[in-house]
Protein backbone atom coordinates (compact mmCIF):
# COMPACT_ATOMS: atom_id res chain seq x y z
CA UNK A 1 0.00 0.00 0.00
CA UNK A 2 1.15 3.40 -0.72
CA UNK A 3 1.29 4.86 2.19
CA UNK A 4 4.82 6.94 1.92
CA UNK A 5 3.18 8.78 -1.39
CA UNK A 6 1.73 12.26 -0.64
CA UNK A 7 -0.48 12.70 -3.41
CA UNK A 8 -2.97 10.71 -6.26
CA UNK A 9 -3.81 11.32 -9.87
CA UNK A 10 -5.99 9.40 -12.40
CA UNK A 11 -4.36 8.80 -15.13
CA UNK A 12 -4.15 10.52 -18.17
CA UNK A 13 -7.11 8.71 -20.00
CA UNK A 14 -9.61 9.14 -16.86
CA UNK A 15 -11.49 11.78 -15.94
CA UNK A 16 -13.64 12.81 -12.82
CA UNK A 17 -17.35 13.95 -13.67
CA UNK A 18 -19.44 15.03 -11.00
CA UNK A 19 -23.20 15.50 -11.78
CA UNK A 20 -26.20 15.83 -9.00
CA UNK A 21 -26.56 12.09 -9.32
CA UNK A 22 -23.37 11.23 -8.29
CA UNK A 23 -19.66 10.50 -9.90
CA UNK A 24 -18.52 9.00 -13.01
CA UNK A 25 -15.07 7.88 -14.28
CA UNK A 26 -15.07 7.99 -18.23
CA UNK A 27 -11.89 5.80 -19.67
CA UNK A 28 -11.06 7.61 -23.27
CA UNK A 29 -9.35 5.17 -24.76
CA UNK A 30 -10.97 1.86 -23.13
CA UNK A 31 -14.09 3.37 -24.08
CA UNK A 32 -16.14 2.86 -20.39
CA UNK A 33 -18.03 5.29 -18.00
CA UNK A 34 -17.40 3.73 -14.01
CA UNK A 35 -19.60 4.58 -11.96
CA UNK A 36 -18.34 5.79 -8.79
CA UNK A 37 -19.57 5.47 -5.08
CA UNK A 38 -20.08 8.73 -3.21
CA UNK A 39 -17.10 8.02 -1.08
CA UNK A 40 -14.47 7.62 -3.60
CA UNK A 41 -15.97 10.09 -5.27
CA UNK A 42 -15.03 12.85 -2.82
CA UNK A 43 -12.35 11.57 -2.09
CA UNK A 44 -10.33 11.70 -5.93
CA UNK A 45 -12.62 15.00 -6.24
CA UNK A 46 -10.25 16.48 -3.63
CA UNK A 47 -6.76 14.65 -4.27
CA UNK A 48 -7.26 15.42 -8.49
CA UNK A 49 -7.41 19.47 -7.27
CA UNK A 50 -4.26 18.93 -5.61
CA UNK A 51 -4.44 17.66 -1.84
CA UNK A 52 -1.99 15.45 -0.24
CA UNK A 53 -3.54 12.46 0.81
CA UNK A 54 -3.27 13.19 4.54
CA UNK A 55 -5.06 16.75 3.46
CA UNK A 56 -7.74 14.94 1.74
CA UNK A 57 -8.59 12.56 5.06
CA UNK A 58 -8.82 15.49 7.28
CA UNK A 59 -11.23 17.22 4.62
CA UNK A 60 -13.25 14.36 3.97
CA UNK A 61 -13.16 13.35 8.22
CA UNK A 62 -12.42 9.55 7.11
CA UNK A 63 -10.24 7.09 8.14
CA UNK A 64 -6.39 7.75 6.11
CA UNK A 65 -6.19 3.36 5.85
CA UNK A 66 -9.25 3.36 3.84
CA UNK A 67 -8.42 6.26 1.58
CA UNK A 68 -5.35 4.37 0.46
CA UNK A 69 -7.59 1.19 0.34
CA UNK A 70 -9.86 2.80 -2.42
CA UNK A 71 -6.75 4.96 -3.75
CA UNK A 72 -4.47 1.52 -4.11
CA UNK A 73 -7.75 -0.59 -5.72
CA UNK A 74 -7.90 2.09 -8.68
CA UNK A 75 -3.71 1.48 -8.83
CA UNK A 76 -4.73 -1.60 -9.28
CA UNK A 77 -6.92 -1.69 -12.07
CA UNK A 78 -4.47 1.19 -14.08
CA UNK A 79 -6.51 4.02 -13.68
CA UNK A 80 -4.52 6.03 -11.54
CA UNK A 81 -1.21 6.09 -9.47
CA UNK A 82 0.43 7.77 -6.24
CA UNK A 83 3.38 10.49 -6.32
CA UNK A 84 5.37 11.88 -4.38
CA UNK A 85 5.42 15.31 -5.45
CA UNK A 86 2.48 17.47 -7.10
CA UNK A 87 2.38 16.92 -11.03
CA UNK A 88 0.06 18.31 -13.79
CA UNK A 89 -1.66 15.15 -15.98
CA UNK A 90 -2.56 16.58 -19.13
CA UNK A 91 -5.50 14.51 -20.36
CA UNK A 92 -5.23 12.50 -23.13
CA UNK A 93 -7.23 14.19 -26.16
CA UNK A 94 -8.19 13.00 -29.55
CA UNK A 95 -7.81 16.42 -31.34
CA UNK A 96 -7.08 19.65 -30.26
CA UNK A 97 -9.21 21.62 -27.53
CA UNK A 98 -12.23 22.26 -29.16
CA UNK A 99 -11.92 25.76 -31.37
CA UNK A 100 -15.21 25.90 -34.02
CA UNK A 101 -13.76 25.31 -37.11
CA UNK A 102 -15.01 26.52 -40.44
CA UNK A 103 -17.81 24.71 -41.95
CA UNK A 104 -15.89 24.11 -45.02
CA UNK A 105 -13.14 21.83 -42.90
CA UNK A 106 -16.04 20.13 -40.56
CA UNK A 107 -18.29 19.82 -43.49
CA UNK A 108 -21.77 18.32 -43.73
CA UNK A 109 -21.38 14.87 -41.96
CA UNK A 110 -25.08 13.93 -42.92
CA UNK A 111 -27.69 15.47 -45.20
CA UNK A 112 -31.13 14.19 -45.10
CA UNK A 113 -33.58 14.78 -47.93
CA UNK A 114 -37.13 14.20 -48.62
CA UNK A 115 -37.61 12.44 -52.24
CA UNK A 116 -41.15 10.43 -50.93
CA UNK A 117 -42.22 7.63 -53.13
CA UNK A 118 -45.60 5.30 -51.95
CA UNK A 119 -45.25 3.00 -49.48
CA UNK A 120 -48.17 0.14 -49.88
CA UNK A 121 -47.65 -1.20 -46.41
CA UNK A 122 -49.57 -0.38 -43.36
CA UNK A 123 -47.38 -0.63 -40.22
CA UNK A 124 -49.54 0.89 -37.34
CA UNK A 125 -46.73 2.54 -36.19
CA UNK A 126 -45.11 4.54 -39.06
CA UNK A 127 -45.96 7.62 -37.73
CA UNK A 128 -45.30 6.92 -34.20
CA UNK A 129 -42.52 9.15 -32.49
CA UNK A 130 -39.63 7.22 -32.53
CA UNK A 131 -35.53 7.27 -30.83
CA UNK A 132 -33.71 7.81 -33.96
CA UNK A 133 -36.70 7.84 -36.67
CA UNK A 134 -34.01 9.13 -39.14
CA UNK A 135 -32.57 5.40 -39.20
CA UNK A 136 -36.43 4.06 -40.41
CA UNK A 137 -38.91 5.14 -43.14
CA UNK A 138 -42.16 7.10 -42.34
CA UNK A 139 -44.28 8.17 -45.20
CA UNK A 140 -44.26 11.39 -46.44
CA UNK A 141 -47.25 12.38 -48.94
CA UNK A 142 -45.92 15.73 -50.42
CA UNK A 143 -44.48 15.46 -54.08
CA UNK A 144 -41.16 16.73 -54.29
CA UNK A 145 -39.91 19.94 -55.62
CA UNK A 146 -36.84 18.83 -57.72
CA UNK A 147 -35.77 22.16 -58.79
CA UNK A 148 -35.70 22.72 -55.14
CA UNK A 149 -33.88 19.65 -54.28
CA UNK A 150 -31.42 20.20 -56.77
CA UNK A 151 -30.85 23.64 -55.76
CA UNK A 152 -29.75 22.52 -52.61
CA UNK A 153 -27.66 19.55 -53.42
CA UNK A 154 -25.79 21.97 -55.43
CA UNK A 155 -24.60 24.17 -52.38
CA UNK A 156 -24.35 20.72 -49.90
CA UNK A 157 -22.62 19.41 -52.14
CA UNK A 158 -19.65 22.33 -52.43
CA UNK A 159 -20.01 21.53 -48.38
CA UNK A 160 -17.40 18.62 -48.10
CA UNK A 161 -20.85 16.85 -47.66
CA UNK A 162 -19.86 12.74 -46.35
CA UNK A 163 -23.39 11.55 -46.47
CA UNK A 164 -26.54 11.95 -48.88
CA UNK A 165 -29.44 10.05 -47.12
CA UNK A 166 -32.76 10.10 -49.65
CA UNK A 167 -36.04 8.75 -47.72
CA UNK A 168 -39.95 8.88 -47.11
CA UNK A 169 -42.06 6.27 -47.78
CA UNK A 170 -40.22 4.30 -50.28
CA UNK A 171 -38.32 6.67 -52.57
CA UNK A 172 -38.36 3.37 -54.66
CA UNK A 173 -41.42 3.43 -55.98
CA UNK A 174 -41.02 6.31 -57.73
CA UNK A 175 -37.43 4.90 -59.08
CA UNK A 176 -36.71 7.72 -62.53
CA UNK A 177 -37.07 10.24 -59.48
CA UNK A 178 -34.26 8.74 -57.82
CA UNK A 179 -32.71 7.80 -60.70
CA UNK A 180 -32.58 11.73 -62.06
CA UNK A 181 -31.67 13.06 -58.50
CA UNK A 182 -28.62 10.62 -58.00
CA UNK A 183 -27.25 10.72 -61.62
CA UNK A 184 -27.32 14.51 -61.28
CA UNK A 185 -25.23 14.07 -57.78
CA UNK A 186 -22.22 11.93 -59.45
CA UNK A 187 -22.13 14.25 -62.38
CA UNK A 188 -21.49 16.95 -60.01
CA UNK A 189 -18.49 15.49 -58.42
CA UNK A 190 -20.42 13.87 -55.59
CA UNK A 191 -18.14 11.33 -54.40
CA UNK A 192 -19.56 10.70 -50.73
CA UNK A 193 -22.05 8.49 -49.65
CA UNK A 194 -25.23 7.97 -51.24
CA UNK A 195 -27.91 5.82 -49.15
CA UNK A 196 -31.66 5.62 -49.20
CA UNK A 197 -33.87 4.50 -46.72
CA UNK A 198 -36.05 1.59 -48.50
CA UNK A 199 -38.54 -1.48 -46.89
CA UNK A 200 -36.69 -3.29 -49.40
CA UNK A 201 -40.00 -4.95 -51.04
CA UNK A 202 -39.85 -3.51 -54.23
CA UNK A 203 -35.78 -4.34 -55.10
CA UNK A 204 -35.49 -5.67 -58.69
CA UNK A 205 -32.65 -5.96 -61.44
CA UNK A 206 -33.71 -2.37 -62.60
CA UNK A 207 -32.70 -0.83 -59.34
CA UNK A 208 -29.71 -2.65 -58.50
CA UNK A 209 -28.61 -1.36 -61.76
CA UNK A 210 -29.08 2.57 -60.27
CA UNK A 211 -27.91 1.44 -57.18
CA UNK A 212 -24.56 -0.19 -58.63
CA UNK A 213 -23.66 2.65 -61.12
CA UNK A 214 -24.47 5.45 -58.64
CA UNK A 215 -22.69 3.52 -55.63
CA UNK A 216 -26.27 3.82 -53.35
CA UNK A 217 -26.23 1.87 -50.04
CA UNK A 218 -30.00 1.16 -49.22
CA UNK A 219 -30.80 1.22 -45.60
CA UNK A 220 -33.57 -1.65 -45.20
CA UNK A 221 -35.38 -1.36 -41.69
CA UNK A 222 -35.76 -4.42 -39.90
CA UNK A 223 -39.45 -4.79 -37.95
CA UNK A 224 -39.18 -6.80 -35.20
CA UNK A 225 -42.94 -6.74 -35.04
CA UNK A 226 -44.69 -7.69 -38.49
CA UNK A 227 -41.99 -8.09 -40.34
CA UNK A 228 -42.02 -7.01 -44.32
CA UNK A 229 -39.11 -9.29 -45.53
CA UNK A 230 -38.63 -12.73 -44.90
CA UNK A 231 -35.29 -14.12 -44.17
CA UNK A 232 -34.85 -15.65 -47.37
CA UNK A 233 -35.48 -12.54 -49.33
CA UNK A 234 -33.08 -10.79 -46.84
CA UNK A 235 -30.50 -13.25 -47.78
CA UNK A 236 -31.36 -12.74 -51.70
CA UNK A 237 -30.98 -9.56 -51.03
CA UNK A 238 -27.25 -9.63 -49.30
CA UNK A 239 -26.45 -12.00 -51.61
CA UNK A 240 -26.95 -9.43 -54.95
CA UNK A 241 -25.43 -6.70 -52.99
CA UNK A 242 -22.48 -8.75 -52.40
CA UNK A 243 -21.94 -9.77 -56.05
CA UNK A 244 -22.63 -6.00 -57.21
CA UNK A 245 -20.29 -4.55 -54.76
CA UNK A 246 -23.41 -2.48 -52.69
CA UNK A 247 -22.95 -1.87 -49.37
CA UNK A 248 -25.95 -2.50 -47.16
CA UNK A 249 -26.93 -0.80 -43.72
CA UNK A 250 -29.89 -2.80 -41.23
CA UNK A 251 -31.60 -0.83 -38.79
CA UNK A 252 -33.51 -3.05 -35.95
CA UNK A 253 -36.50 -1.67 -35.24
CA UNK A 254 -38.28 -2.42 -31.85
CA UNK A 255 -40.89 -1.15 -29.91
CA UNK A 256 -40.29 0.23 -26.56
CA UNK A 257 -42.55 -2.63 -24.90
CA UNK A 258 -40.26 -4.99 -26.18
CA UNK A 259 -36.73 -3.85 -26.69
CA UNK A 260 -35.11 -6.90 -26.63
CA UNK A 261 -32.72 -7.24 -29.70
CA UNK A 262 -30.62 -10.65 -29.33
CA UNK A 263 -32.60 -12.36 -31.79
CA UNK A 264 -31.77 -10.20 -34.49
CA UNK A 265 -28.42 -9.85 -33.55
CA UNK A 266 -27.71 -13.66 -33.99
CA UNK A 267 -29.43 -13.01 -37.94
CA UNK A 268 -28.16 -10.06 -38.84
CA UNK A 269 -24.69 -10.73 -38.04
CA UNK A 270 -24.78 -13.71 -40.71
CA UNK A 271 -26.09 -11.32 -43.50
CA UNK A 272 -22.64 -9.24 -42.98
CA UNK A 273 -24.22 -5.55 -43.56
CA UNK A 274 -21.67 -2.31 -43.57
CA UNK A 275 -23.50 -0.99 -40.40
CA UNK A 276 -26.73 -2.02 -38.10
CA UNK A 277 -28.34 0.73 -36.20
CA UNK A 278 -31.37 0.68 -34.11
CA UNK A 279 -35.08 2.79 -33.62
CA UNK A 280 -37.16 2.23 -31.12
CA UNK A 281 -40.73 3.17 -31.85
CA UNK A 282 -42.03 4.66 -28.32
CA UNK A 283 -45.87 3.70 -27.36
CA UNK A 284 -48.16 6.73 -27.75
CA UNK A 285 -49.95 5.83 -24.95
CA UNK A 286 -48.43 8.34 -22.05
CA UNK A 287 -50.53 7.55 -19.12
CA UNK A 288 -48.96 3.86 -19.10
CA UNK A 289 -45.95 3.47 -17.46
CA UNK A 290 -42.78 3.49 -19.60
CA UNK A 291 -40.34 0.88 -20.65
CA UNK A 292 -37.06 2.06 -20.81
CA UNK A 293 -34.77 0.16 -23.29
CA UNK A 294 -32.04 -0.51 -22.71
CA UNK A 295 -30.23 0.72 -25.75
CA UNK A 296 -28.67 3.98 -24.67
CA UNK A 297 -26.50 1.58 -22.58
CA UNK A 298 -25.99 -1.59 -24.78
CA UNK A 299 -23.90 1.23 -28.28
CA UNK A 300 -22.62 3.99 -25.97
CA UNK A 301 -18.97 3.64 -26.04
CA UNK A 302 -16.74 6.76 -25.13
CA UNK A 303 -14.17 7.50 -26.72
CA UNK A 304 -11.91 10.98 -26.26
CA UNK A 305 -13.93 12.03 -29.68
CA UNK A 306 -17.23 11.17 -28.28
CA UNK A 307 -16.30 13.13 -24.80
CA UNK A 308 -15.29 15.93 -26.47
CA UNK A 309 -17.62 16.09 -28.99
CA UNK A 310 -20.58 15.85 -26.49
CA UNK A 311 -19.18 18.46 -23.72
CA UNK A 312 -19.63 21.11 -26.92
CA UNK A 313 -22.09 19.90 -29.30
CA UNK A 314 -24.80 17.93 -29.67
CA UNK A 315 -24.38 13.94 -29.90
CA UNK A 316 -26.23 13.72 -33.50
CA UNK A 317 -27.29 16.87 -34.49
CA UNK A 318 -23.97 17.92 -35.13
CA UNK A 319 -22.85 18.04 -38.65
CA UNK A 320 -26.65 17.32 -39.53
CA UNK A 321 -29.13 19.18 -41.94
CA UNK A 322 -32.41 18.39 -43.91
CA UNK A 323 -34.59 18.95 -46.50
CA UNK A 324 -38.55 18.27 -47.01
CA UNK A 325 -39.93 17.74 -49.94
CA UNK A 326 -41.13 21.45 -50.48
CA UNK A 327 -38.05 23.16 -49.63
CA UNK A 328 -37.48 23.60 -46.24
CA UNK A 329 -34.50 23.00 -44.83
CA UNK A 330 -34.52 21.90 -40.86
CA UNK A 331 -31.61 20.88 -38.81
CA UNK A 332 -32.95 16.97 -38.46
CA UNK A 333 -35.76 15.40 -40.80
CA UNK A 334 -38.02 14.70 -37.96
CA UNK A 335 -37.53 18.54 -36.35
CA UNK A 336 -40.44 19.83 -38.79
CA UNK A 337 -41.03 22.72 -36.91
CA UNK A 338 -37.90 23.83 -36.48
CA UNK A 339 -37.50 25.14 -40.14
CA UNK A 340 -34.31 27.19 -40.44
CA UNK A 341 -35.14 28.52 -43.95
CA UNK A 342 -36.74 27.88 -47.51
CA UNK A 343 -34.67 26.88 -50.69
CA UNK A 344 -37.45 29.49 -52.61
CA UNK A 345 -35.46 31.80 -50.63
CA UNK A 346 -32.12 32.70 -53.10
CA UNK A 347 -29.85 33.22 -49.99
CA UNK A 348 -31.43 30.70 -47.69
CA UNK A 349 -27.97 28.33 -47.04
CA UNK A 350 -25.83 31.53 -46.60
CA UNK A 351 -28.19 32.87 -44.01
CA UNK A 352 -28.30 29.18 -41.73
CA UNK A 353 -24.47 29.30 -41.91
CA UNK A 354 -23.65 32.63 -40.96
CA UNK A 355 -26.68 33.41 -38.45
CA UNK A 356 -25.36 32.33 -35.20
CA UNK A 357 -28.97 31.82 -33.90
CA UNK A 358 -29.65 29.00 -36.69
CA UNK A 359 -27.64 25.77 -37.31
CA UNK A 360 -25.23 26.51 -34.30
CA UNK A 361 -28.35 26.46 -32.11
CA UNK A 362 -28.73 23.10 -32.52
CA UNK A 363 -25.37 21.78 -33.26
CA UNK A 364 -23.79 23.65 -30.69
CA UNK A 365 -26.02 24.88 -27.93
CA UNK A 366 -27.97 21.76 -27.70
CA UNK A 367 -25.15 19.96 -26.48
CA UNK A 368 -26.45 17.92 -23.39
CA UNK A 369 -24.76 20.29 -21.19
CA UNK A 370 -27.72 22.69 -21.72
CA UNK A 371 -30.50 20.07 -21.63
CA UNK A 372 -33.18 20.19 -18.79
CA UNK A 373 -32.41 16.90 -17.13
CA UNK A 374 -28.76 16.06 -18.36
CA UNK A 375 -27.04 19.62 -17.37
CA UNK A 376 -25.93 18.22 -14.17
CA UNK A 377 -25.52 14.77 -15.23
CA UNK A 378 -22.44 13.22 -14.76
CA UNK A 379 -23.37 10.56 -17.76
CA UNK A 380 -23.64 13.55 -20.49
CA UNK A 381 -20.23 13.92 -21.69
CA UNK A 382 -21.29 10.38 -23.18
CA UNK A 383 -24.86 9.98 -23.47
CA UNK A 384 -27.14 9.58 -26.13
CA UNK A 385 -29.51 11.94 -27.66
CA UNK A 386 -32.74 12.09 -29.78
CA UNK A 387 -34.27 15.77 -29.84
CA UNK A 388 -37.08 14.77 -32.33
CA UNK A 389 -38.21 12.23 -30.51
CA UNK A 390 -37.43 14.37 -27.16
CA UNK A 391 -39.36 17.59 -28.71
CA UNK A 392 -42.45 15.11 -29.69
CA UNK A 393 -42.60 13.59 -26.21
CA UNK A 394 -42.23 16.83 -23.82
CA UNK A 395 -42.91 19.49 -26.85
CA UNK A 396 -39.97 21.27 -25.44
CA UNK A 397 -37.14 21.74 -27.63
CA UNK A 398 -34.88 21.35 -24.41
CA UNK A 399 -37.12 18.61 -22.76
CA UNK A 400 -36.23 15.09 -21.39
CA UNK A 401 -38.10 12.28 -21.65
CA UNK A 402 -35.64 9.18 -22.78
CA UNK A 403 -32.98 8.51 -19.90
CA UNK A 404 -30.64 5.85 -18.83
CA UNK A 405 -31.62 6.60 -15.69
CA UNK A 406 -35.30 6.39 -15.96
CA UNK A 407 -36.16 2.39 -14.38
S1 LIG B 1 -42.69 0.27 -44.50
FE1 LIG B 1 -41.96 2.16 -43.56
S2 LIG B 1 -42.95 3.81 -44.70
FE2 LIG B 1 -44.05 1.93 -45.16
S3 LIG B 1 -45.74 1.92 -43.68
FE3 LIG B 1 -44.08 0.71 -42.80
S4 LIG B 1 -42.93 2.20 -41.53
FE4 LIG B 1 -44.24 3.37 -42.95
S1 LIG C 1 -30.23 11.18 -20.76
FE1 LIG C 1 -28.09 10.62 -20.28
S2 LIG C 1 -27.08 12.56 -19.80
FE2 LIG C 1 -29.29 12.93 -19.70
S3 LIG C 1 -29.83 12.67 -17.52
FE3 LIG C 1 -30.17 10.69 -18.56
S4 LIG C 1 -28.22 9.54 -18.31
FE4 LIG C 1 -27.80 11.69 -17.86
S1 LIG D 1 -32.59 14.05 -33.47
FE1 LIG D 1 -30.85 12.94 -34.34
S2 LIG D 1 -31.29 10.75 -34.00
FE2 LIG D 1 -33.21 11.89 -33.73
S3 LIG D 1 -34.22 11.79 -35.69
FE3 LIG D 1 -33.02 13.71 -35.63
S4 LIG D 1 -31.05 13.24 -36.56
FE4 LIG D 1 -32.06 11.29 -36.05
Amino acid sequence: MGQVNKYFFVNSNHILHKGINGFALYDLVGGDIFTINHKLGTILEITEKGSTVEETAERTQLDLKDILEELDNLVQQKRGNFYNSRVYIEKYKFSQVYVRPPISTTGIQRCFIELPGSCRSKCSFCETPSLFQCNKCTKISTKPNLTLIKDFLHRIIQMNCRSLVFHGGDPLSELHQLTLITDWCRKHSYEGEICVVTNGTQLNNDIWEVFSRNKITPIIPLFSINPLITEKKLYEICSIAQQKNIATIFTMVMVESNPDSSTYKKFITRLNPQNVWPAVVYDNDRNTSPIYPTLYNAVVRVDANRYYHNKWLHPCLWGTIALTADGNVLPCPHLKTEILGSMKDANCIYNIFENEDLIFKYWERLCLSNISKCKDCSFNHGCLDCRALEKRITGDLYGKYVCSLKR
